[in-house]
């Protein structure tokens, strides 16, 4: 369970490094597993590359891929109570939330699956007579694949799934501070059958695996969740052969709530929406934007809410929230929260570390609520990736809209109101990805996920998720082939 997957062998690093994982919950060390470099970066790709020039996955009829697929689906659900376990070992989320993953991991290759012998291309309407003109889908090739960590498995399997329906072969590369879940779920990849060379897994930095990735001239495709400036470098570095690149980073949501919104529901869902996973989610709705008439009282149940959260071990019963991932992020947010100070922004909750005993060797961090902020903050505009809410107030539609699609992201975003023609209108007008009316959260194998603006490039999630691991081909075919006679 420690080592790399590299053309059908279970292999130690060349270096021979190998890296301690650990709980972020107490800092034990979890598990240790092999730390590659660019050389096995190297050895990997050149795996995927013959693996997809030379080996039977591409040709393979699409129905038979999909049937191992879905096979994938069945073992992950399985092993689902192992895979939940090793994703709160190495991620310090509560259990609960990662048997949750797994359901919707597997739907993801399940779904994929299905789709795996639909789209296979169209006949076109060709203006040109005695002729067949038909589009073709193929796949791209050799897919560099790298992944965050606060969703290890889920982002690896938006990638994986439409990938190997589509015939590409894989170099993925998991975070390397989250590993746990990607190296199971290539054993149950080699289990559900998937040829030698297709799936490959290197374990190792973004500096090193990860930019090899990105910059490596036999990679066709470069597919990156992860941070802002980590997606600039890897854009800069996938240029060497002009790869096809899908980026998914970061947002900094609104979450709009007017007076006429059911208040209770709104309040509710607005903890959820920056909370969840103690707000590491790219899409937390980290910017709360509440009509005036009903802002005091919106924050006074808030902040009575807010104290409420049950931080904790994510295997203990009740615990509502875990610790963030490590002593680096939860540093990040400590800044992120003097900044706001500093910028005027009032502290209204949290804004420290829990003093409970229990929790001093966790990355634990207060939920935390900024009010008095305005869209020029950077509190407000940068994404925090913590528990940390900032709270705005707006007193028309217009100026909402306006303040809500100031930002730089564009993932997601919400609005709430019980009049659904103004909540449609808004929807309409905000420049993201997802917008949710009266909700906060859902996404689905079914529906695209992927950013506007610098949230990114692409889509991941249906039927545009599998069609970015394809190329269209046009074959144009004369079906009563005569001289043109042009050239006398
Ligand atoms: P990160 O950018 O630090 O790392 C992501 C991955 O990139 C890791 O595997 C890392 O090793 C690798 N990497 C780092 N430097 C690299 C380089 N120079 N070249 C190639 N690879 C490199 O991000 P993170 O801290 O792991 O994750 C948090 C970020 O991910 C947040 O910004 C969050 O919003 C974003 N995210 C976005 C989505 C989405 O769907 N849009 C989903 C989850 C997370």
């Amino acid at each position: 369970m420690t080592k790399m997957y590299i053309n059908g062998e279970w292999t130690a690093s060349i270096s021979g490094k190998t890296r301690d994982i650990m709980n972020p919950f107490n800092q034990e060390i979890v598990a240790t597993v092999a730390e590659g470099n660019e050389q096995d970066a190297r050895a990997a790709i050149a795996a995927a590359r013959t693996a997809f020039d030379d080996g039977p996955w591409r040709h393979t009829p699409a129905n038979e891929r999909g049937a191992i697929v879905a096979k994938i689906a069945a073992l992950i659900l399985r092993d689902k109570e192992e895979l939940a376990t090793l994703e709160s070992l190495d991620t310090g989320k509560t259990i609960i939330e990662s048997r949750g993953d797994m359901e919707d991991i597997a739907s993801v290759f399940q779904y994929y699956a299905g789709l795996a012998d639909k789209d296979q291309g169209e006949v076109l309407a060709s203006p040109i007579p005695d002729s067949k003109s038909i589009a073709v889908r193929e796949p791209v090739g050799v897919c560099g694949q790298i992944t965050p960590w606060n969703y290890p498995l889920l982002q690896a399997s938006w990638k994986l799934a439409p990938a190997l329906v589509a015939g590409n072969t894989i170099v993925i590369k998991p975070s390397e501070i989250t590993p746990l879940t990607t190296i199971k779920v290539t054993e149950l990849i080699e289990e559900a059958g998937v040829p030698k060379g297709v799936v490959n897994l290197v374990l190792g930095k973004g500096s090193e695996v990860g930019h090899e990735l990105a910059i490596h001239r036999d990679v066709d495709l470069i597919s990156f969740t992860g941070g802002l400036e980590t997606g600039r470098s890897i854009m800069q570095a996938a240029s060497t052969n002009f790869k096809k690149i899908a980026l998914e980073l970061g947002g900094k949501n609104p979450n709009i709530v007017f007076a006429d919104s059911d208040f209770d529901t709104a309040v509710d869902q607005a903890l959820n929406a920056v909370y969840f996973h103690a707000g590491q989610v790219c899409s937390a709705g980290a910017r709360l934007l509440v009509e005036d008439s009903i802002h005091d009282d919106f924050v006074e149940a808030l902040v009575e809410r807010v104290k409420r959260i049950k931080l904790g071990n994510g295997f203990d019963e009740g615990t509502e929230s875990g610790p963030l991932i490590s002593a680096e992020h939860r540093e990040k947010v400590e800044n992120y929260v003097a900044i706001g100070v500093k910028e005027g922004a009032m502290l209204r909750a949290g804004g420290k570390r829990p003093e409970d005993e229990a929790l001093q060797n966790g990355f634990f961090y207060e939920p935390t609520i900024f009010t008095n902020c305005h869209s020029s903050m950077r509190i407000v505009q940068e994404e925090v990736f913590g528990p940390v809410l900032t709270v705005e107030r707006f007193s028309t539609e217009e100026e909402v809209i306006t303040l809500a699609n100031n930002t730089i992201y564009g993932l997601a975003g919400a609005v709430w109101s019980n009049d659904i023609v103004k909540a449609e209108r808004v929807a309409a007008a905000l420049r993201m990805g997802t917008v949710w009316i009266n909700d906060f959260h859902p996404y689905f194998a079914q529906a695209p996920w992927g950013g506007y603006k610098q949230s990114g490039i692409g889509r991941e999630l249906g039927k545009t998720g599998l069609e970015e691991y394809t190329e269209l081909k046009h074959v144009y075919q004369n079906t009563n082939p005569q001289p043109v006679g042009w050239f006398k």
